[in-house]
């Protein structure tokens, strides 16, 4: 068999020396694979769990169309979402267009003209800064009399507990965690970590509402920051629990007031969550989260191969190929621009959608310098698929995420790393 396969591998442009050096690498992972194995199969259960309890069944895949009054499908959804994440409610919508939408719903929905904002994790995700108005922008909170107040972790990562209790005031009303570093280069939180964060603030003052941006964090973990005490989770369907299949949507579950809140912002004060038609991707969306567990797992085993091996070649890497994950983006420190466009090159090549165009990097509006991206997704920007970016700038870090299955996570990772030797730009030792 194992001939067959390294035979095959040839033939799909992976020479012996990288399959060689990759898999001696992977076998010594075989016990991290087995504990990831493990937390999917807790998941499966919860999410398995939550659909026969509701009493899952065809008529829920059906189609709503207009005001989408009385969607079974969509209502019994979000009760599979609550039930899975522990909360009283959910709104998961195909109406929500993004994670950024979803976050400006719980944010906007729950927060009103005097009220006070506090990260006390530091400068959150880029696309929050407009939608908080910490960079100035048409209807962000802060043009709707909402102030922002951040509190940076320490030097070493850990909360400023000091600082948090001193940023929290009269005015204070909601506090936003993001769970996942994002493209930073602080470390994720790990759910207890955000427990103990949680349990603090409340501590201070009990009615504050925890919100925890949950972006590339879902089933990492077999608790979710919903057990631990937050109020709302909110996150993207095209990243981890729409599984791969959902084509659009964002969700937050938390409190039925938190909910409500969103949802009349959502939608319409006096609507909520009575309208929105479901369209007919209901059937995606349940089978979607159905296989979310087995989908995350899969990007995981490919950040952890994929930070074993660059370490092992001499790459900065973060997380360290033996930390602990708490969220599925893995980064490498390249060096150099070469190597960053060879990298993602090769991950393109490795996509079952595109494989035969060559990303370049090219100037996005938002950044300051050239941006490359490889994506061969079956879903337009979905980032639970296989996917890479850099920033062509020092210190020359790719972010890349996600991988449908761990067969095409390590099949990219392969490729990424043939695209760096056939240029002679890495040794393989
Ligand atoms: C992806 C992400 C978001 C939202 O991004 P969208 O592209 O709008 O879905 C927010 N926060 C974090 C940490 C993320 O990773």
């Amino acid at each position: 068999m194992d001939k067959q396969l390294n035979n095959y591998y040839k033939q799909m442009h992976i020479s012996y020396e990288i399959l060689e050096f990759c898999n001696k690498i992977e076998e010594g992972l075989k016990e991290r694979f087995e504990e990831i194995d493990r937390v999917a199969e807790y998941n499966q259960l919860k999410v398995l769990r939550a659909m026969q309890e509701r009493k899952v069944s065809e008529a829920h895949f059906s189609a709503t169309t207009g005001y989408g009054y009385n969607d079974l499908g969509r209502d019994t959804l979000e009760e599979v979402y609550a039930a899975t994440f522990n909360t009283e409610d959910a709104l998961v919508r195909p109406q929500i267009c993004s994670g950024t939408h979803a976050l400006n719903i719980a944010l906007a929905g729950n927060l009103r003209p005097g009220d006070e904002l506090l990260s006390p994790v530091g400068k959150p995700y880029d696309t929050l800064e407009e939608v908080i108005g910490i960079r100035e922008s048409k209807g962000s909170l802060a043009e709707y009399g909402v102030t922002y107040a951040q509190v940076d972790l320490l030097e070493d990562g850990s909360f400023d507990y000091e600082g948090i209790k001193k940023a929290i005031n009269s005015r204070t009303k909601l506090i936003t965690i993001q769970r996942s570093k994002g493209y930073a280069t602080r470390p994720t939180l790990s759910v207890e970590q955000i427990g103990e964060l949680i349990s603090f603030v409340k501590e201070i003052k009990p009615d504050v509402i925890c919100m925890v941006d949950n972006c590339y964090g879902e089933f990492v973990d077999i608790i979710e920051p919903s057990d631990v005490g937050a109020d709302m989770i909110v996150g993207s369907l095209i990243k981890n629990p729409g599984g791969g299949l959902a084509s659009t949507g964002g969700y937050i579950a938390g409190t039925r007031e938190c909910i409500e809140n969103a949802a009349v912002r959502l939608t319409s004060p006096g609507l909520g969550k009575e309208v929105g038609p479901s369209l007919g991707i209901n059937g995606q969306l349940y089978q979607g989260f159905f296989l979310a567990p087995q989908v995350v797992a899969g990007a995981l085993k490919g950040a952890i191969y994929a930070a074993n091996i660059y370490e092992k070649l001499g790459f900065h890497v973060h997380p360290s190929g033996s930390a602990k994950r708490h969220d599925i983006i893995q980064a490498v420190t390249l060096g150099d621009k070469e190597k960053v466009v060879a990298f993602c090159q090769g991950i393109q090549k490795a996509a079952p959608v595109d494989s035969y165009v060559t990303p370049e990097p090219y100037p996005m509006p938002g950044y300051h310098s050239d941006v490359i991206m490889a994506a061969g997704a079956f879903i337009q920007g979905s980032s639970i698929e296989l996917s890479a970016d850099a920033p062509i700038e020092p210190p020359y870090s790719v972010y890349f995420q996600g991988g449908l299955t761990w067969y095409h996570a390590k099949y990219g990772i392969l490729m990424s790393l043939q695209e760096l030797y056939n240029r002679g730009l890495v040794e393989i030792l």
